[in-house]
């Protein structure tokens, strides 16, 4: 299916923003297509945003655990109730996420949880993009196990261009390092995304070398966990020789500031690992450490924050911040993302331009990064079809999901 959009405010791949046509072939941007001509009045257009740091399904724990520590969070409120999870509940819990995503413009995501198959699911009947890294931790003694369903799971939907699996060893603090090794290895016989939480608190790096002798990077190092493929999910305390490693190997660092800053986790690195070269990206991580699943606002804060910490307003600049949160994933990612050009997947949302944060237009990208009401998104398309549109989702009954949602949390708690 063929699509023409007119009169569309579109933003080009060199941070312009031109009154064009839009031409949309099957799942792609083209020079020219023959088909439904749909008039956009003006209206902004832009690539969906991408979120390489979620788990969707925790939506079920929004606001269960406020104003605790990591420790407390995961080992108090979290891991009881994951538990308790069915895999009706993770269905439900992430096809939420990935419509709150959708809502607020993001069209591709990186989660990393377990019931990869609901979780696909999810993904599937909505019709977002994304990586859905199976979450894997041998401290229940069954991470073999996992590990041969992620890889049976990467194998069978490589071939889906819509979503795709990869490999998410939790931490290492829940995996042990053998195992790390292992998920390390079998991942490097397939050119997936391998992801995994990295330096979030203070005291980690601190605990496994005490633990283990090593430090962590340099464990890691050892094994071959930094590659192109890598999304290094956090990195609050990585230092600057491991900024500079991490650059050296190519992987990606997801930088996620308001969990880092609601967690009491720190400030990351970025200033520095932006000057050394690596490639970072934004997440929001998940509904129960952030609590929105929101890019166009990590965006903001994230830059606001490394200004707020350096003294400096000149870091972190418009452009800058605007690839992190769209085109630098596509480095990252096996998926055309990140800009509007020809050849590119139909991946982009349209904004009204005459909402309140976007006039005047005489700094669009400032607009964007410093102003965005995500109320103003009319419209989202992944891989060539609408699916949301004037408050409305057209691919899954909007009512009925939250009706299912509230329904599974109330069960969820009576299990408790
Ligand atoms: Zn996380």
């Amino acid at each position: 299916m063929s699509k023409v959009l007119k009169n569309a405010l579109v933003f080009g791949n060199d941070f312009s923003f031109k009154e064009q046509t839009l031409y949309i072939e099957n799942d792609r941007i083209a020079d020219f297509a023959m088909g439904e001509v749909e008039d956009l009045n003006g209206m902004l257009v832009m690539p969906g945003l991408v979120n390489t740091h979620t788990h969707a399904a925790m939506t079920i724990f929004r606001g269960i655990a406020e104003d605790v520590d990591l420790n407390d969070w995961l080992l108090k409120y979290i891991f009881p109730r994951e538990d308790k999870l069915t895999e009706e509940d993770i269905y439900i819990g992430s096809l939420v996420g990935f419509m709150e995503m959708i809502k607020n413009g993001i069209t591709t995501f990186v989660d990393m949880y377990f019931y990869e198959d609901a979780i696909y699911q999810a993904a599937k009947d909505l019709g977002i993009r994304g990586i859905v890294a199976r979450g894997l931790a041998d401290t229940d003694g069954k991470g073999e196990k996992k590990l041969l369903l992620a890889e049976k799971f990467v194998k069978k939907h490589n071939d889906d261009p819509l979503v795709k699996g990869g490999f998410g060893p939790h931490a290492i603090y829940t995996c042990s390092m053998d195992y790390f090794k292992e998920v390390v290895k079998v991942s490097k016989n397939y050119d997936l995304t391998i992801t995994f939480h990295l330096l979030e608190s203070p005291d980690e790096r601190d605990n496994f070398k005490k633990e283990n002798g090593i430090e962590p990077v340099e464990f890691l190092d050892s094994i071959g966990a930094f590659g192109k493929n890598t999304i290094i999910a956090h990195g609050t305390h990585l230092n600057s020789d491991e900024l500079r490693l991490i650059s050296k190997r190519g992987s990606t660092i997801s930088y996620n500031p308001t969990s880092n800053a609601k967690l009491g986790n720190g400030i990351a690195p970025i200033k520095e690992a932006i000057e050394m070269g690596v490639n970072v990206t934004l997440g929001t991580d998940s509904a129960a450490s952030n609590n929105s699943l929101n890019i166009f606002s990590e965006m903001k804060f994230g830059a606001l924050i490394q200004r707020a910490k350096f003294c400096d307003p000149k870091i972190l600049k418009l452009e800058e911040i605007v690839r992190m949160g769209t085109s630098n994933a596509r480095k990252v990612l096996p998926f055309d993302i990140g800009t509007l050009e020809s050849g590119m997947l139909a991946d982009l949302i349209v904004v009204d331009a005459d909402n309140f944060s976007m006039i005047p237009k005489e700094n669009m990208l400032a607009n964007i990064v410093y102003a965005f009401d995500t109320a103003s998104i009319k419209r989202v398309m992944v891989g060539g079809k609408w699916i949301y549109h004037d408050g409305a989702f057209l691919t899954v009954d909007g009512k009925k999901v939250i009706e299912n949602f509230e329904k599974a949390y109330g069960d969820l708690n009576s299990r408790l």
